[in-house]
């Protein structure tokens, strides 16, 4: 259920954005979200629709694009496609606690009618 905290957190931050520009309305909000990040996008539209109801962003259009995740092993200087986010180097086995990404969710931007 953290997709609600997750959401209140992009609605501010597209208000915000939203003010900034003057604007009345907002009509699409782009969403960025890495692949193993363990947001659920449904959950965050049906959060982001109960929530936005009464702010400029009430019928607004989420548009989600998915990040290849991508993981690094410094022993090997490899870059692989783990997935999960715990993984070992496909080359000398050690773990690899680090995605360089593939884990984001973030508001790419917001288009504004
Ligand atoms: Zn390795």
């Amino acid at each position: 259920m953290h997709e609600f905290a997750v959401t209140e957190g992009l609605l501010e931050i597209v208000q915000a954005e939203a003010r900034k520009a003057g604007a009345r309305k907002v009509s699409e909000v782009h969403v960025t979200i890495g692949e193993l990040s363990t947001f659920v996008d449904r959950s965050i539209e049906f959060y982001f629709t109960e929530l936005s109801r009464g702010t400029l962003a009430e019928g607004a259009e989420l548009v989600f694009t998915t990040v290849e995740a991508s993981a690094w092993c410094d022993l090997c200087d490899i870059e692989f496609h783990p997935d999960s986010a715990f993984v070992t180097c496909p080359e000398c086995h050690s773990p690899v606690p680090v995605l360089s990404r593939g884990q984001e969710l973030y508001v790419d931007s917001i288009e504004v009618g």
